[in-house]
């Protein structure tokens, strides 16, 4: 996935990080979440304290890491990032906990990806700030209380319908993350441009806008392939017509499908008749794991009405017949 997925390469990443906005003013969209999480942090301030636990969910690249960053900087503390999948025993957990200094955010990506011993240490440190360690194995082992400071916690999650509940249930706040309207993108893109010092006119920003999937990230990946290709082609003022060739040239099309958005409306028409058909098997027919297919691509499907999600599995809407260019076959169910 090289346009939603962070990317490998240092200079690009460089990019991303100095066109994170880094303060809630700067955040574009999501007005409610801003506003709401705005409210949790000015009350901290107020009370002198630490802010409740806050939980982002929503599909990758909307700005759960962004937000993070900006609950840091708004409360004047550092921050630590990890993730999930990077805890895998409970004294990993452990130990950054108990390393932590007071008042410090702890944003822990793909909270839904922890193991469960873990999951249950942090049901306490979250909410009695303290954590048991259990030294020593069999008939020896003791459990030794351990007094943490206080801290923050920023879970992420691409579905907090993963979570467990009395995981779910320990967060103060949840914020849930919405694609972005294309203004709101083309507001982000403009930002960008300014940024990377790049002439793009409005109908071009409209262009890029169009085809980011409702995805700050993707935006301003796209906008750094248009540049490149205005670059090699010597354009210096980037129109409509130009984006439109390079995105396009990209494999991103006219409604901001990528690949893996096409082969899993190209598998569910092609291989099995426009579906229902179950999720890991359609996961399994474009090659990907079912999380990806889930949490990735199929959120801005159905979104755009391509996708339907029914008791009996996945189904193609009439929309995607169209959109992949496939006849609607006689009857179906639309
Ligand atoms: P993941 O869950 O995959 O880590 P994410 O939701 O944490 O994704 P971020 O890394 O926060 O996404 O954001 C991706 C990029 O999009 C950032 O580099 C940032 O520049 C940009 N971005 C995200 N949200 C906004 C926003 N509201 N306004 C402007 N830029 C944004």
């Amino acid at each position: 996935r090289d346009i939603v997925q962070p990317t490998a390469d240092p200079e690009e990443r460089a990019l991303e990080g100095a066109l994170r906005p880094k303060t809630l003013g700067d955040f574009v969209g999501q007005e409610r979440v801003r506003e709401q999480l705005g409210l949790v942090l000015k009350a901290a301030q107020i009370r002198e304290r630490t802010a409740d636990h806050v939980l982002l969910s929503g599909p990758p690249g909307l700005g759960k890491t962004t937000l993070a960053m900006i609950v840091a900087q708004e409360m004047g503390a550092p921050l630590r990032i990890t993730s999930g999948p990077a805890i895998q025993h409970s004294g990993d957990l452990a130990a950054i906990l108990s390393s932590l200094v007071p008042g410090e955010i702890l944003f822990l990506d793909e909270i839904h990806r922890m193991s469960r011993p873990a999951e249950e240490m942090l049901y306490m440190a979250m909410e009695d700030f303290r954590v048991d360690v259990i030294v020593g194995k069999g008939a020896g082992a003791t459990s030794i209380p351990l007094e943490l400071p206080p801290f923050t916690l920023v879970g992420a999650t691409t579905r907090a319908g993963l979570l467990p509940g009395p995981l779910r249930d320990r967060f103060g706040f949840t914020g849930q993350l919405e694609f972005y309207s294309e203004a709101e993108l083309e507001l982000v893109l403009r930002r960008s441009a300014l940024l990377i010092d790049l002439a793009v006119s409005g109908q071009g920003f409209s262009e890029i806008a169009r085809r980011s999937r409702g995805t700050p990230r993707i935006a301003n990946r796209l906008l750094r392939r248009v540049r490149d290709w205005a670059l090699v082609h010597g354009v210096t003022n980037i129109e409509q017509s130009h984006a439109a060739t390079a995105l396009t040239m990209y494999e991103v099309d006219e409604r901001g499908l990528d690949r893996l958005d096409r082969s899993v409306l190209l598998a569910l028409i092609d291989k099995f008749g426009g579906g229902p058909v179950g999720l890991s098997t359609l996961a399994i027919a474009v090659g990907e794991e079912t999380e990806t297919v889930e949490t990735v691509a199929e959120p801005y499907l159905v979104r755009e009405g391509l996708l339907g999600r029914t008791p009996r599995g996945r189904v193609a809407t009439p929309a995607a017949y169209a959109h992949v260019g496939r006849p609607l076959p006689e009857g179906h169910w639309s």
